[in-house]
């Protein structure tokens, strides 16, 4: 569809919406309904079609910006019924043996969904390819998924929400951190405050993409410290990433949150692997 034809549908498809409802005044409240709104989603859709052409990345309708509620909806995977209550793997334990043997410095971390499929390519755009809008669809699906599994999550009783941070220098050359995009979405759905500086990256790490998990952890120990800005001691904090792997990095933050007064860290990532 061309532009201009588009434009023409918007003034069109109003106007007739507006002279329908002056005849129809009396035809009750779903007539005005379908009048008013119907006429005002279908400039919407118009509107958005002009903002993206290319519509929902998956159905490609063009019903949003870069990916519509229904896809996002099929987007999550579920793990099997047993996981750790810690770090959330797959096991056949409670907690597993890794955390049993060496406990991390959070309360408990979950992902919403295995990081595979389209969830794995639509994270890869958000990541890769320029795509910072579409932390609006992702963010509120995060946060759909927590109230789902609450209680695995301390209630979502937080006193901050926060992000994983990125080097400086990585932020710059991507124009934004695709976790504290996602991060403030979902607090703001989920009505918690976010405080997206409690955490700054302390040492230049390698990105954790192809280490194994030994040479994660030792990457990515002591990466972080709190800021101090503001104090977090005796609160309650849930971390937001857009993909966790071992945990590693979570509990690096853990232990820098926790090094300065917090009382408790959580985490939350939209999928685990990678
Ligand atoms: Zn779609
Ligand atoms: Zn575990």
């Amino acid at each position: 569809m061309p532009k201009c034809h588009a434009l023409g549908c918007f003034y069109a498809v109003a106007i007739s919406g507006a002279e329908n409802a002056v005849q129809n005044r009396e035809a009750g409240v779903r007539n005005l309904v379908n009048t008013y709104i119907a006429p005002i989603q279908a400039a919407a859709d118009a509107f958005l079609w002009l903002v993206y052409p290319d519509g929902c990345m998956i159905c490609k309708e063009a019903s949003g910006p870069f990916l519509c509620d229904r896809c996002a909806d099929d987007l999550l995977v579920p793990f099997p019924a047993l996981v750790c209550s810690t770090c959330g793997h797959p096991r056949q334990v409670l907690p597993c043996r890794r955390c049993q043997m060496s406990p991390p410095a959070y309360v408990a971390t979950r992902a919403a969904s295995p990081l595979a499929g389209e969830l794995a390519q639509v994270i890869h755009h958000f990541k890769y390819h320029d795509r910072p809008q579409l932390a609006l669809p992702l963010g509120r699906l995060l946060a759909r998924h927590a109230l789902g599994i609450r209680h695995s999550l301390g209630d979502l009783s937080f006193d901050r929400v926060t992000c994983v941070p990125m080097l400086r220098s990585r932020e710059r050359a991507r124009g934004y951190n695709q976790a504290d995009r996602l991060a403030r979405v979902t607090a703001a759905e989920l009505r918690l405050s976010y405080a997206p500086d409690l955490l700054k990256r302390a040492k230049r790490t390698r990105p954790q993409v192809g280490l194994h998990r030994e040479q994660r952890q030792s990457n990515i120990e002591g990466a972080f410290v709190a800021t101090g800005k503001p104090s977090v001691t005796g609160l309650r904090i849930l971390v937001i990433d857009d993909v966790s792997t071992t945990g590693a990095t979570l509990d690096a933050c853990a232990v820098a949150l926790r090094e300065a007064g917090a009382a408790a860290v959580y985490g939350l990532a939209l999928a685990a692997g990678g």
